[in-house]
């Protein structure tokens, strides 16, 4: 076979190897096997010398062409593959901007925050002000400062969250019973931000404070450890009875119902004299007796009274002057009431599929 013969064996062979590779990595094995220091037309070049002189001129014109049209080849195919090599991985790091975005499932407000909000709008629409006061206080503002006598079995650690009591026995648990103004402890009753309210602002008053309270009951289908109350506090000049009975009655039938009937129960609070409990027509059997009343007509949803002349004195303001009316009401018993709720536990769980029926 001659020098001929195998130039153009080999361009024929690395011109079909090079539109074969399909990556740089085998172009550039193809280009090292050919043109490269040992490769195929490199040692074929090196036997030139073996050349009849009188062939020389045709070969090497051969020889170049050959060469020129390999480079020529490698270079096309590398610039090919280079920018394939790049489409790829523009692709891939593309951004699909057809995709469906990333959903975070929606919450829902939980339906004791909704009724706090309802009363809010209410009381807010007749000129009242919203009120927050802290949820840890002193036994002085959660009992004393309302009129609770010494012995009251509410003082008890019973029924009372103590974080601490000076008058703890020995052992360290708290006893019962035992007056210590500077105790601390998880309120049970919203109204200590009544007295804060009567001491640092001066009358007339007209807030509610909605917050959390705190007692110690097992959760079970009638009771939780905690709670929300909305109380309500009113002190000015010539407020009577007949003012209390007006706005009760008017926020009863915004959150009951325009139909809903009230009635007025006689009862004993320590900071309210006189004291009632108010009743609220059934709205299943609309007062004519069934289950769910207990057959009596009535639901009973909150307790209230005009304000004890000595709760008035020890906030400091002057019961020949002013007069006022208080109120609380249990949240949770609201929502019992309007839905019908066989269990308290399920306001707490945070199981959508009862919480988004509201
Ligand atoms: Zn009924």
């Amino acid at each position: 076979m001659s020098v001929f013969d195998d130039l153009k064996d080999i361009r024929e062979r690395a011109l079909e190897q090079i539109a074969r590779s399909a990556d740089l990595k085998t172009l550039d094995a193809v280009r090292v096997a050919v043109a490269g220091k040992k490769g195929e037309l490199t040692s074929v070049l090196h036997q030139m010398g073996s050349v009849p002189a009188p062939d020389r001129p045709r070969v090497g014109k051969l020889a170049n062409e050959v060469r020129a049209s390999i480079e020529e080849a490698l270079d096309a195919r590398r610039a090919a593959l280079e920018r394939s090599e790049l489409e790829r991985r523009m692709a891939a790091q593309a951004v699909d901007v057809t995709l469906p975005g990333r959903t975070r499932p929606l919450g829902h407000e939980a339906l004791v925050n909704s009724i706090i909000e309802e009363a809010q709008d209410f009381f807010c629409g007749i000129g009242y002000t919203v009120v927050d006061g802290p949820r840890v206080e002193t036994e002085y503002y959660n009992f004393t400062a309302l009129n609770t006598p010494a012995d009251h079995p509410s003082r008890s650690a019973r029924d009372t969250f103590y974080v601490v009591d000076e008058s703890a026995g020995a052992d360290g648990l708290p006893t019962s019973g035992v007056i210590g103004e500077s105790n601390v402890l998880l309120r049970t009753q919203t109204s200590g931000v009544q007295v804060h309210t009567m001491e640092t602002s001066e009358p007339p008053i007209y807030m509610i404070c909605p917050g959390t309270v705190f007692r110690p009951d097992a959760a079970d289908p009638n009771h939780l450890p905690q709670f929300h109350q909305i109380e309500g506090l009113v002190v000015d000049r010539g407020i009577t009875f007949g003012d209390l009975k007006g706005t009760l009655d008017a926020f009863t039938r915004a959150m009951f119902g325009a139909d809903r009937k009230t009635r007025y129960r006689p009862h004993f609070f320590p900071f309210t004299e006189p004291s009632c409990e108010v009743d609220v027509s059934c709205g299943v059997c609309g007062g004519t007796g069934c289950r769910f009343c207990k057959h009596t007509g009535w639901l009973e949803i909150l307790g209230c009274g005009m304000v004890d002349p000595n709760v008035l004195r020890m906030s400091g303001i002057d019961p020949e002057v002013y007069s006022g009316f208080a109120f609380g009401i249990g949240v949770e018993r609201v929502a019992c009431l309007r839905y019908d709720l066989p269990d308290l536990r399920a306001l707490v769980q945070g199981d959508m599929r009862f919480i988004r029926q509201f």
